[in-house]
């Protein structure tokens, strides 16, 4: 068993800290009788993957930060919506502190260096003033003057407002603690499991030079992203699932748009 490496933790982060409080309280609103419907479950699951999958996936993760393939901007804008309705921050912070992340990978400046623990690289490293987010600029230089991606570094957070009152309309109480605080608690573990879990459990097909592991739970609940070895192996493929069996749905999805003539020049790892 590893132990976690002792080091100075930064200082709270409190905005963000009582934010995933207050979030995480929310979606326990779940548990009240009335709550909780089939609509509203089907409508959380359709956001999940509309958020999840279309937006930090496929998106925000292996279209814009790696540029594993291209698609019209149109549709690149409509994945950077996606993402920013998953509500993890604005896009050009996110994808800085992914590349930062690829860059250190499990060094002490890597903002969730797993040595320092499960805990830490799962949520612990949010909560903090890490020092990884001074370097963002050096990161995102590609798309750091873009006025949509800047649109939703502002106002990503103000995005679920009007989120919230479609769902109010649509189906009342029980959409609206589905469709945002559920949801939102649900996706963000869901990621935060590829910073953890596989940097952890799972086996390793490429010796690289960080913990980085395939795990197959965390593949089927981030649509493809718990072959998180062969990403790291290859950073710059869009498909991460490798062997037959590690099923990568959001590379089916960049196959679909493939089909349809809206992605080329997509990486793989023989390219
Ligand atoms: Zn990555
Ligand atoms: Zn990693």
């Amino acid at each position: 068993m590893t132990v976690a490496r002792s080091f100075e933790k930064p200082s709270f982060n409190w905005p963000t800290a009582i934010f995933m409080v207050v979030i995480h309280g929310l979606a326990l609103l779940a548990f009240i009788p009335g709550n909780t419907t089939w609509g509203a479950v089907g409508v959380a699951l359709v956001l999940h993957w509309i958020t999840g999958c279309l937006g930090i996936t496929l998106g925000w993760h292996r279209l814009i930060a790696h540029r594993s393939f291209q698609v019209p901007k149109w549709l690149e804008y409509f994945f950077v919506t996606c993402g920013a309705l998953a509500c993890q921050h604005g896009p050009i912070v996110w994808i800085g502190l992914h590349r930062h992340h690829h860059r250190y990978s499990d060094q002490p400046s890597d903002h969730h260096d797993a040595g320092k623990g499960f805990w830490w690289s799962h949520m612990g490293w949010l909560l903090r003033e890490v020092p990884a987010q001074a370097e963002i600029d050096k990161f995102t230089r590609d798309i750091a003057d873009d006025p949509v991606y800047n649109f939703f570094e502002k106002y990503f957070l103000a995005l679920q407002l009007p989120l919230a009152v479609v769902l109010y309309l649509t189906g009342g109480w029980a959409f609206v603690i589905w469709g945002i605080f559920v949801r939102l608690v649900v996706v963000y573990h869901c990621t935060w499991f590829v910073n953890s879990a596989t940097h952890k459990f799972g086996y390793r097909t490429f010796k690289t030079d960080d913990t980085s592991t395939n795990c197959w739970w965390v593949a089927l609940v981030t649509y493809g992203e718990g072959w998180h070895n062969n990403h790291h192996a290859y950073q710059h493929s869009a498909r991460h699932g490798l062997k037959w069996w590690e099923f990568d749905i959001t590379w089916i999805h960049i196959r679909l748009l493939q089909s349809l003539g809206l992605a080329h020049k997509v990486k793989v790892v023989d390219s």
